[in-house]
């Protein structure tokens, strides 16, 4: 594939033995004349990374080797504002150092850090994130006072979750993706030619606030009647237990008893999931439409209704696309709510590996 000799490639896997990035697996059964082929790996061992991952409801961090298996992991419930999540931050990395105890730090590569909001182009400052309320958020200058030679980089925590779906989960090895989280929130993540597309100043992807509903209700953005009003679990436990009161059936306590009652065929919730379905395929015609994708990834409250999903996917399936899009090609995440965790790590470690004479 490099086009480099024999006696090259030699040497640089010679270089590589050395550095314990590569290892050797022993003789490889050949019948053919010539010196006997060595098998080679990559030395799992031979580095680190680190990902971090600010969630709606838990900060996660965990280390994984080079073969991108975690060695120590930790999660704790996300407090909110600069200084308390900093102090979390602390916390978790040096709770998975302490873990990982066999580990020689100087043998990390990099931490990635997926997060909501808006991040700067350097990808080392949240701007502002208001869920989590952050204002201005230096994370590389936090994380290099206590570990100074670590590379350090941000991404979207949508992105990162496409990422490593992309990377090593449901859509391994496909190149053009999108991917959607739905629960509290929507977010979205693009993956083009194998390149996560973050468009300019990195807003891309904010499929949730893209009105449907007009007179409908106010979203969080300021906006009226955005998707998100109609596909979130809050809206959605809202309108049913409002639903509830006037049919006078017994009112949903949370958002996971009315997913448990549509699932059993409770038909009072039906007008409302009709709607949530119509506005479903609505946005996944709409993303394939646009950006024309070979598969569209779903995670969140979805895939714990079977029923609601095969509807959808029989909406696309008859959807009038140019080209037909076979119902296959809606798949669930495999990472679930880890995603961004796993991606912010692996975007560390595909960093280490890329390279571009292979692409
Ligand atoms: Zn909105």
């Amino acid at each position: 594939m490099t086009k480099l000799s024999a006696t090259t490639v030699s040497a640089l896997i010679e270089e590589l033995i050395q550095l314990k990035l590569v290892e050797e697996l022993g003789e490889k059964q050949t019948t053919g004349v010539g010196r006997r082929a060595i098998s080679l790996q990559i030395n799992k061992d031979g580095g680190y990374v680190i990902g971090l991952s600010f969630g709606n409801q838990y900060l996660r961090c965990a280390i994984m080797n080079l073969h991108g298996e975690c060695i120590a992991e930790y999660r704790t419930e996300i407090e909110k504002g600069n200084d308390r999540i900093a102090g979390q931050i602390d916390e978790a990395l040096s709770y998975c150092m302490q873990q990982a105890s066999g580990v020689d730090s100087s043998l990390i590569k990099g931490i990635g850090v997926s997060t909501p909001g808006i991040i700067d182009s350097s990808g080392e400052i949240v701007l502002v994130s208001r869920y989590l309320q952050l204002n201005q958020f230096n994370v590389k200058a936090h994380i290099a006072a206590s570990y100074p030679n670590i590379p350090v980089k941000l991404v979207n925590d949508s992105n990162a979750a496409a990422f490593a779906e992309f990377y090593s989960g449901a859509a391994k090895g496909i190149s053009n993706i999108v991917y959607l989280t739905i629960n509290e929130g929507i977010g979205s993540g693009i993956i083009i030619d194998s390149t996560i597309y973050a468009g300019f100043q990195g807003t891309a992807g904010e499929i949730g606030h893209i009105p449907v509903d007009p007179g409908g209700e106010q979203c969080t953005c300021g906006a009226v009647g955005c998707i998100e009003t109609v596909l979130t679990s809050p809206y959605i436990l809202k309108k049913s237990q409002a639903m509830a009161l006037k049919r006078e059936v017994p009112i949903p306590a949370a958002f996971g008893e009315v997913l448990e009652r549509y699932n059993s065929g409770e038909e009072w919730l039906e007008p409302i999931f009709d709607k949530v379905q119509y506005v479903t395929t609505f946005m996944l015609a709409s993303a394939g439409n646009f950006v024309s994708p070979e598969v569209m990834i779903i995670e969140g409250w979805m895939n714990g209704s079977p029923r609601f999903m095969s509807q959808v996917k029989e909406a696309i399936e008859a959807f009038p696309f140019p080209l037909p899009f076979r119902q296959e090609r809606i798949i669930p995440a495999s990472f679930g709510d880890k995603g961004s965790l796993y991606g912010a790590a692996t975007l560390m470690l595909q960093q280490i590996f890329s390279a571009s004479v292979l692409k």
